[in-house]
């Protein structure tokens, strides 16, 4: 389980991608599934930046931050062109 420093983005969407794949790696360990390497290698991150999404009424992605890369390197994503 990720536990946030005292001085982390808590908005509900702040660093969204983290808190997914935590819930991920929770959700294998209570199934009895492996939690391993390779499991970065099939998860997917679609991140929506939901102030853009509706001041443009349309879905906007948005780029991992900087601490979200590393976290998550290996990981695929998927980005509007
Ligand atoms: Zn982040």
């Amino acid at each position: 389980m990720i536990v946030l420093s005292e001085g982390a983005d808590k908005r509900l969407a702040g660093h969204s991608e983290i808190r997914a794949l935590n819930d991920l790696l929770e959700a294998r360990k209570a199934a009895g599934l492996p939690i391993n390497d390779e499991i970065i290698q099939n998860v997917y991150i679609y991140n929506v930046d939901l102030t853009a999404t509706r001041k443009n009424n349309c879905i906007i992605t948005k780029p991992r931050c900087e601490n979200c890369t590393v976290l998550t390197d290996g990981a695929n994503t998927i980005l509007n062109k």
